[in-house]
């Protein structure tokens, strides 16, 4: 076994693996970038060493310091992890002409699954089922729209260098084919500077499950399958293993092929072959078929472990260091069922922007298994992506581990971004999911219902509104404090309510809308006469309300009105680091409230940013180009006049 191994990689995934090495006594190293110095990640590892800005391409991307770093820190090896350099065969190349190890498969192994063409056309020598449809390497588009019309609509076209979902369109009818294919390869030149297609049928209510595979460079186990179907486009939400309604037979079948892609091309380590299952009928032995293989350790391997009893990075280091396979396939076997639900900083009803903030509260639940990269106080950056923790629950059965998923969300707490918790939830009680009744289009029909079901409550914002006057704390609650009758206005960023005490745990709330009586009992809160699940929980930014349909209110911030006062409205700053895209004023225009003065790119989206008031533009402190900090001042406008 290694005595030291560098982790190449940030957020959970670098925190999962280091929890594996500490148990196993290896040594960590870590690495990090400028916005990642007071990480999780790097306060767990042994070592730490900085790479450089916070772009993936000064920090996480830069092979070549990543290699110096372990060779200085005397690591062994450098573990990947998932995303990043994790599938890149340059990076194997140099890791192991710098006489360190890999752990993952060989460079070779990736290359030839790296592309979705080559994998199907090697698949299929392999005898491995694989989606119908052309991926041959004529390009042209009228050679294209023939194959499309031979395969039969609907079809999927497809990036051969895809991954993330990017790169593809759903066609339904051949009209519509040449800008689908137009606006595919576009994306795909755009996203992985390879514009090449391939057109596979599209299966209809397909679902999508995956089985765990493991190498020792000649032959290969199966850990079973994970369902993945839970998508919202093309992206995965919730996973489970093993997948509902799995036959012992379908499980042999699908096991077997996994282990022939993995044996043929001599794989190493952990990897996971994703197959389309058609689940229109059941699942049957003859319907599923080969999409690609994800050369590495897969988000969300945790179900897979949790069924298994299985530590796959401890086997991912055993292996790297030499050692057979840890198991054989006869030894291996299911015990219950688990879920893995992923918690995104994001704004469900803004279209599931990504969101940034600090988590001026963050509280998990015991009973889950939670892999997270942050901590309460820490920053979701918008230079990462920004997932907040995996949630992993397991039970007996799928109805109790389901069940388990559920109270793990509703006690999930996190204050100072918005996410999708609640949506989460949402899903965990949709009747269809409950069943088992999953295909990758359920999140999409069901959207508005999903959303809906995950909007702030109005009974929860009574609680908060009780909250922000004071009245959920302990010595006010313990009753320390003389009630008084009392009717008052309560105010926050952007609302407020009056408020009537009416004695001693009870109070009215007119939220303007509603009216809502609350009364309390120590830390039991009925609002409308009904026993609510809910906790008010006050923190720095303000109060939240969770346990389902959050609520947050921002307090007023006294500093921010009176810099606002001070003339604080005549600058514009950047909101966020990211880069100028575009300025649309100079110095001399005049310009109205609302008025769009700038575009700042940053988490892969562009924002307007505006003007807060008329005036006449003073000063342009920044330039189309310019990579900007938090806070930096972007336009200035001209004093007002008293
Ligand atoms: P999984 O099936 O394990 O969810 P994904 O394809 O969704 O795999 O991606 C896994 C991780 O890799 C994600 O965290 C994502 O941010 C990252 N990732 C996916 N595609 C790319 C890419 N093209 N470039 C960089 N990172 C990527
Ligand atoms: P990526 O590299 O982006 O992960 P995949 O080939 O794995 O691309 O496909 C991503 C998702 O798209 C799948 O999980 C599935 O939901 C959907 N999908 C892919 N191929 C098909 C198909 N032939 N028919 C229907 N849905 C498909
Ligand atoms: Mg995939």
């Amino acid at each position: 076994m290694f005595d030291k191994i560098l982790i190449a990689n940030r957020g959970e995934i670098a925190c999962r693996i280091i929890d594996s090495c500490r148990r196993l006594g290896v040594g960590t190293v870590a690495v990090f970038s400028d916005a990642d110095r007071a990480a999780r990640h790097v306060a767990m590892a042994d070592e730490a060493v900085h790479l450089g800005g916070p772009a993936p391409a000064d920090s996480y991307l830069r092979g070549d310091a990543i290699i110096q770093a372990a060779r200085d820190c005397g690591a062994q090896a450098i573990h990947p992890g998932y995303g990043f350099l994790s599938e890149n065969p340059d990076f194997v190349d140099a890791v192991e002409a710098a006489g360190l190890v890999f752990i993952g498969p060989s460079a070779k192994a990736i290359r030839a699954m790296g592309l979705k063409d080559a994998a199907k056309a090697l698949m299929e020598e392999a005898g491995v089922p694989v989606v119908p449809g052309y991926h041959g390497s004529n390009q042209d588009p009228a050679h294209l729209a023939q194959q499309a019309d031979d395969i039969g609509y609907p079809v999927l076209i497809k990036a051969v260098a895809g991954g993330g979902g990017k790169g593809m369109r759903r066609v339904d009818d051949p009209r519509d084919f040449a800008d689908a294919l137009a606006s595919a390869q576009s994306e795909a030149k755009n996203a992985f500077g390879n514009p090449d297609v391939l057109i596979e049928k599209y299966v209809l209510q397909p679902r999508h499950i995956e089985v765990q595979v493991f190498g020792d460079g000649h032959r290969a186990v199966h850990l079973f399958e994970r369902d993945c179907s839970l998508q919202r486009r093309h992206q995965k939400v919730i996973e489970e293993a093993p997948a509902p309604g799995m036959t012992e037979d379908m499980r042999k079948t699908m096991g077997a092929a996994a282990v022939r892609a993995a044996e043929a091309i001599g794989y190493k380590g952990a990897g996971t072959i994703e197959f389309i299952v058609d689940g229109s009928d059941g699942l049957r032995s003859d319907g599923f078929w080969f999409m690609e293989m994800n050369t590495r350790l897969q988000v969300e391997h945790p179900v897979t472990e949790a069924i298994t009893g299985i530590d796959l990075v401890e086997w991912q280091l055993r292996v790297a260091a030499g050692e057979a396979l840890p198991a054989r396939q006869e030894d291996l076997t299911i015990t219950g069922h688990a879920f893995e639900a992923r918690l995104y900083a994001e704004d469900v009803p803004a279209g599931f922007l990504p969101a940034t903030g600090r988590l001026a509260h963050l509280n998990f639940p015991d009973g889950a298994r939670i892999e997270t990269g942050v901590r309460q106080g820490d920053t979701i950056s918008p230079w990462y992506d920004p997932m907040i923790a995996k949630i992993v629950t397991y039970g007996a059965t799928r109805a109790i581990a389901l069940r388990a998923l559920e109270s793990a969300l509703v006690d999930t707490e996190v204050a100072g971004s918005v996410t999708n918790v609640d949506f989460l939830i949402a899903l965990t009680r949709h009747d269809g999911f409950r069943k088992g009744e999953v295909d990758t289009g359920l999140i999409g029909r069901d959207l508005d219902d999903l959303i809906a079901a995950a909007e702030p409550d109005p009974r929860a914002r009574a609680l908060a509104v009780i909250g922000l006057a004071g009245l959920a704390d302990a010595d006010v609650k313990g009753g320390a404090t003389m009630w008084q009758p009392l009717r008052r206005t309560i105010s926050w960023e952007g609302g407020q309510a009056m408020l009537e005490v009416l004695g001693p745990g009870a109070a009215r709330v007119d939220l303007g809308d509603s009216i809502h009586e609350v009364r309390w009992q120590g830390d039991r809160w009925w609002v409308d006469d009904a026993l609510r699940r809910n906790r008010i929980v006050s923190h720095d930014a303000g109060i939240s309300v969770f346990g389902g349909r959050t609520v947050h209110l921002t307090r007023h911030d006294p500093l921010a009105r009176d810099a606002a006062s001070a003339g604080g409205d005549a600058l514009t700053l950047s909101p966020m680091p990211g880069l100028v895209k575009a300025v649309h004023v100079s110095a001399g225009q005049e310009v109205k409230a609302g008025d769009r003065l700038a575009v700042l790119e940053a988490m892969k989206m562009e924002h307007s940013l505006t003007a807060a008031r008329d005036g006449t533009v003073a000063e342009v402190l920044a330039q189309a180009g310019d990579q900007v900090e938090a806070g930096a001042p972007l336009i200035r406008l001209e004093e007002e006049e008293a």
